[in-house]
């Protein structure tokens, strides 16, 4: 039996016709931008994470951009981050004009080292961006100890942290804004394209709903600087609402199949660290001959991912950081390392034992 990386197509099949229902619905109102769909979903999210408002955007990526933008971050101003994430992180930041400083993450937690945040402060930081990789909180206390101390600001990329949890609170809301993505293999998947900011800061929901319109304070009248549209859909704010409201369960879900996992490979590779607030994105585990073991994987018709190969230090786009191979020795190893195994909602507990037994078969 072939065990598949993710499953979308059998993730939605339950949905469908509610999907098809609220896309017929759409069709018959005419409004297909922002709107009562998307308004509904920003309150249904906001409740769910506990934060005063939510702002729905285009896509992740446009969330963190948006969320600098909002602070005035622009030319002449550095923005730390990790050189462990997808390379929107950076990207993002780079779209603002701002320069991007990597760190380095802790060799347990996967995430960004406080340590390495702290020494990378110049006068010129105006931002920390810290990444729930894998949908593993950041140490959230450490960082924001020592943002408030610098006097800058916390952004959290959660695109990867739908329903992770930091002791009490929600991942996302910790920092003055926290940016998600709606890509459809992330935990919580629009059917196209999306993203949202998650802020208790009224003036910054404010500004946001203004930067993600073409600034638009009333039709026509452009206030802001580096607007442009960045509007999420009706339909897919339909489509994330009806989504939303299963988000725990495809989460439990998760959990289960990752708590297997660490049980049964306990020994045998390399394993995420446990944090009783992770929201299992990723499973990703640590193997000596990655690459080995992920053809031998393959052979037995199991798939497999690798997130990420290249840390964004060492990715050609940012040559012009200056980086180079020996600046950030844990993300190194880890990319060398990392493969991430199936997991996902509606996962059998004999395609996880399939998986199992085939890592413990390799040799
Ligand atoms: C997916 C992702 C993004 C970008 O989100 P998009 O919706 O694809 O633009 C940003 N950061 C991280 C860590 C991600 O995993």
């Amino acid at each position: 039996m072939p065990v598949p990386f993710v499953d979308l197509k059998l993730h939605h099949s339950t949905l469908k016709q509610e999907i098809l229902d609220a896309v017929s619905r759409i069709l018959d109102s005419g409004t297909f931008i922002l709107g009562p769909e998307v308004e509904g979903f920003e309150q249904d999210f906001a409740t769910y994470l506990g934060v005063k408002h939510v702002v729905a955007v285009n896509s992740g990526t446009s969330a963190l951009e948006l969320a600098l933008r909002a602070i005035g971050i622009g030319p002449g101003d550095e923005v730390i981050t990790t050189t462990m994430t997808f390379v929107a992180t950076v990207t993002a930041i780079v779209a603002t004009g701002a320069k991007p400083v990597l760190a380095d993450v802790t060799q347990n937690e996967w995430t960004l080292d406080p340590d390495g945040f702290e020494k990378a402060i110049t006068p010129r930081t105006k931002a920390v961006i810290p990444v729930h990789l894998h949908g593993r909180p950041a140490n959230m206390q450490a960082i924001s100890r020592i943002a408030r101390q610098a006097g800058i600001a916390v952004i959290e990329d959660a695109a990867q942290a739908h329903g992770a949890t930091i002791g009490t609170q929600m991942a996302g809301t910790l920092g003055v804004m926290g940016c998600f993505s709606f890509y459809p293999a992330k935990n919580l998947g629009a059917c196209g394209e999306g993203g949202a900011i998650a802020t208790n800061d009224d003036e910054l929901a404010e500004k946001l709903r203004l930067l993600r319109d073409w600034g638009q304070s009333q039709r026509y009248r452009h206030d802001m600087p580096g607007c442009g549209n960045f509007r999420m859909d009706a339909i897919q704010g339909a489509i994330l609402t009806l989504k939303l409201r299963r988000l725990d369960a495809w989460l439990a879900a998760r959990r289960r199949l990752a708590e297997k996992y660490l049980m049964a490979l306990d020994g045998t590779v390399g394993l995420p660290l446990s944090h009783p607030g992770h929201a299992w994105h990723v499973f990703s585990i640590r193997a000596k001959n990655r690459d080995r073991l992920r053809h031998f994987l393959q052979d037995r018709h199991i798939a497999s991912g690798c997130h990420y190969p290249i840390p964004a230090h060492l990715q050609p786009m940012f040559a012009s950081l200056a980086l180079k191979a020996g600046d950030f020795p844990v993300s190194e190893s880890l990319v060398d390392e990392f493969l991430s195994l199936p997991l996902f909602p509606e996962m059998t507990d004999q395609q996880c034992e399939t998986v199992i037994d085939a890592i413990k078969a390799y040799k």
